[in-house]
């Protein structure tokens, strides 16, 4: 919500300050010439009542020098020093008593002359004796305050022997003063002549003095120091404004109507009297007063103006102001096509185009705004959207993980088990904890296909389970029907069990149960079940773990039965390879034993035929002779056979011993040659053995044994004209020996079996050849006597190639 901030708008608010601002210049301008006009004012007024008191002083003062010389000159009158000397002194009963005379005349006559014509001030003469008595008097005589004056001069002439003028006092409203001097006869003062004047009408003085300070209001007044009696110059007695001694030349008193007098002062020399000029303040200020009226009437014309253009002003600010706040309130409460009227071209008409410019970019930004703010809500939504799912994808991968945790704490336990023995009881107690099940049970199917047999319980007491030891495939049982379906069974509660078709009326212990066929490699092993202590609604992630848990119980009861009929497998072997290894030996021994039962009737039959060669029991004739090499052949033909054997029974029963030599190649084939050459040169063949400086790690009579085989056999199937090679080639650290023929070759498929005992090719040929089938399956037990082995190539009616592979020596 938009505040507005309340007070007195600007439009008002500034004219208002300005014309304050105006009030205070004006007021402090006015104020300001008020008090220099003031000052001014006083300053000139003083000066003015300065001047004219001081010059009316000095006036009085010169006039008043001018008289006191006449008056000194008068005294000097000897009629005068009579007249105060004469006579007795006049009783005081009767103070005044006129002298008569000659020197009263003379000195009456004097006085006369001495009083100027028109003088209006004079009052009279008189003249004293030095004691105090009264010897003239002309004119009026003063009362008892002139008596108190007069006395009080004549004693303060008398002390200091000079002109002494008394105080003004006052009598029927009159001012007076008495002038004494001290009348001398000789050196003595004999007497006093005083002159008693009025302080006159001095109207004219008085006009002038107006003049000369040019104020209407001044009043002027001759002062009496001391006397306390002050007069105006026209001779009225007046109220005393101020106690003159203390007071300075110029000052200010309060009228006697209150109004405050500045006052200035002259003294005038040689008297007791002092000029005081007083002016009413008001007067003095009228012109200042004036002055600030006139400034504050043009103070008013200039504030009535001010305001009046500032109120103009104002309107010229304002008016453009309050439509931009006019305009920006409705943008701020959200109108945001609203403009300003743009009339002027100053910074008021720039900041109203500024603002219609702002107003358009926050409309459009605004509109942009809100655009997004939209696209914002709509992605929160989908974001929560997401939130949701994931939350249940975590939800669902944390009951995986937590799943995965107690097959792999099973599988790892499985692992230790290896015969069926351990991994049934490894499944019992693993599978039911991680299955979280109260009892469980491993069947297998029983020989006959037809039931389960129990091999491993727990949980169980002895008692629930005897009816459960073998249990019928026809029977309705979770384990039964889990064989007979395939599936998992899965009842949830003693209710379903008993809705079971076909059901067993009384369930084991437990809740809920749950049967799983074992099948492993498509063949099934048994069944587990499983019992739970509460109802058990089996949902979806319950029945994944429970069929992992069985199918991992399939392969490991699988594994361990395999392993088990391994076992079994490898003892029987065993047992048979012992079997074989004695028959071996009886057949060896029996060999052995033969052999040499044979060989010696064969010798005596050798023996006993050279004796009849030799025609030792009587001639014999070419037939007999014949047959007698028959005989011999035959003889010859069946010892080499019963060698053979005997060899061959030998080295099989073990009793071949390998005495290993360095053997060089050359001397073995030269061995070699020497014994079948009748042999070469009775068939007809050529036979060529290569010269060789190879060495080769062997038995020496071993190896010769096995060449001469070879040679023999290949001299033996190779047709006269042929040829019979020996040679010999290094590779690596074995020695390859070649016996190579042209002979008649061996068959493909009878390459490995000529290597057998009493094995030929071609029997008929062979005992033409003279052979016992037995030579090569000696020499091939031989060579691998000497760790060494034999190859046999051969391509049919061009040649063989048998290749010894023999060890070089070091
Ligand atoms: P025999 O005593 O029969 O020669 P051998 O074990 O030495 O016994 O040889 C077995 C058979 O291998 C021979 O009977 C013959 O058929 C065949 N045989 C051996 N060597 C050769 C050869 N160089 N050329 C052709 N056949 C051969």
């Amino acid at each position: 919500m938009l505040r507005r901030p309340s007070g007195p708008s600007l439009e008002r608010k500034l004219p208002l300050l300005i014309a304050a601002l105006l009030l205070v210049v004006v007021a402090v301008f006015c104020w300001a010439a008020f008090r220099e006009e003031r000052a001014s004012s006083v300053r000139i007024a003083s000066d003015h009542l300065r001047v004219v008191s001081t010059t009316l002083s000095q006036a009085s003062a010169t006039a008043t020098a001018v008289r006191r010389a006449t008056l000194l000159q008068i005294v000097r009158d000897s009629s005068i020093a009579r007249v105060a000397a004469a006579g007795p002194a006049p009783d005081a009963a009767q103070p005044v008593a006129e002298t008569t005379g000659p020197a009263a005349d003379s000195a009456r006559a004097l006085l006369a002359r001495n009083v100027a014509r028109g003088d209006s001030t004079h009052e009279g003469w008189e003249i004293w004796s030095s004691d105090g008595a009264r010897r003239l008097a002309t004119g009026t005589v003063a009362g008892r305050a002139g008596e108190v004056a007069l006395r009080g001069a004549m004693r303060a002439a008398g002390r200091t022997d000079s002109v002494i003028i008394s105080p003004l006092y006052t009598e029927r409203g009159r001012v007076f003063s008495y002038t004494v001097i001290p009348v001398h006869a000789g050196r003595h003062v004999v007497g006093f002549l005083a002159e008693r004047r009025r302080i006159g009408n001095a109207a004219a003085a008085e006009r002038i003095i107006r003049e000369l300070t040019g104020e209407s209001a001044i009043v002027v007044y001759a002062v009496s120091r001391g006397s306390g009696v002050w007069t105006t110059l026209r001779g009225a007695p007046t109220q005393p404004a101020v106690d003159l001694e203390p007071v300075p030349a110029t000052f200010d008193a309060p009228g006697a109507d209150g109004r405050l007098l500045m006052g200035a002062r002259a003294d005038v020399p040689g008297t007791p009297f002092s000029f005081v000029l007083l002016l009413p303040r008001d007067e003095v200020l009228r012109r200042p007063m004036a002055f600030l009226r006139r400034m504050l009437g043009i103070g008013a014309m200039v504030l009535l103006f001010g305001l009046a253009g500032a109120l103009l002003l104002s309107r010229h600010v304002t008016q453009p102001l309050r439509a931009v706040t006019t305009a920006a309130e409705a943008v701020a409460a959200g109108d945001y096509r609203k403009r300003v009227p743009v009339t002027r071209r100053d910074e008021i008409g720039r900041l109203g185009e500024t603002f219609n410019t702002m107003a358009e970019r926050i409309g459009a930004s605004h509109d942009e705004l809100a655009d997004r703010v939209e696209q914002s809500t709509a992605l929160a939504t989908e974001l929560e959207y997401r939130n949701e799912e994931l939350r249940a994808a975590q939800d669902e991968t944390m009951r995986a993980v937590r799943r995965t945790e107690r097959l792999q704490q099973v599988t790892a336990a499985l692992a230790g088990a290896v015969d069926f023995e351990g991994v049934a009881s490894v499944i019992v107690r693993e599978g039911l904890a991680a299955a979280e099940a109260m009892s469980g049970s491993i069947f297998l199917l029983a020989p006959d296909q037809q039931a389960l047999d129990l091999v491993r319980s727990q949980g169980h007491g002895a008692e629930p389970l005897q009816g459960w030891t073998r249990i019928p495939l026809s029977t309705a049982t979770p384990v039964a029907a889990a064989v007979r379906t395939g599936e998992a069974i899965y009842v949830a509660s003693p209710n379903e069990w008993q809705m079971m078709p076909g059901g067993v009326p009384q369930p084991p212990i437990g809740c809920a149960w749950a049967g799983f066929p074992l099948v492993a490699r498509g063949r099934t092993l048994g069944a587990m079940g499983l019992s739970f202590a509460t109802e058990h609604p089996f949902d979806r992630e319950t029945r994944a773990l429970l069929l992992a848990l069985s199918q991992q119980c399939a392969q490991a009861i699988d594994r361990a039965m395999l392993f088990d009929a391994a076992v079994q497998a490898r003892h029987a072997a065993e047992e048979a390879r012992r079997a074989a290894q004695s028959a071996n030996a009886a057949k060896s021994s029996f060999l052995a034993m033969m052999s040499h039962e044979l060989r010696t009737p064969l010798n005596a039959i050798g023996g006993y035929v050279q004796l009849m060669e030799m025609e030792l029991r009587g001639p014999v004739t070419g037939d007999q002779r014949q047959d007698l090499e028959r005989i011999q052949s035959n003889q010859q033909h069946l010892l080499s056979i019963i060698n053979d054997i005997l060899n061959l029974s030998r080295i099989e029963a073990g009793q071949l011993t390998i005495d290993a030599t360095d053997v060089p190649l050359a001397e073995v084939f030269g061995e070699v040659e020497a014994m079948i050459a009748p042999q070469v040169a009775d068939r007809g063949v050529r036979y060529e053995a290569d010269g060789t400086a190879l060495v080769v790690r062997a038995d020496r009579e071993k190896l010769r044994q096995v060449l001469l085989n070879l040679v023999s056999n290949a001299v033996r199937f190779t047709e006269p004209g042929g040829r019979v090679h020996l040679s010999s080639e290094l590779a690596g650290d074995q020695v390859l020996v070649r016996v190579s023929d042209t002979g008649i070759g061996i068959p493909a498929d009878k390459l490995e079996a000529v290597f057998e005992p009493f094995v030929q090719v071609d029997a008929g040929l062979t005992r033409r050849t003279g052979g016992t089938g037995l030579g090569l399956a000696i020499s091939r037990d031989l060579m691998q006597a000497m760790d060494g082995r034999i190859e046999a190539s051969s391509e049919l009616g061009r040649g063989s190639t048998f290749t010894l592979v023999l060890r070089k020596a070091e």
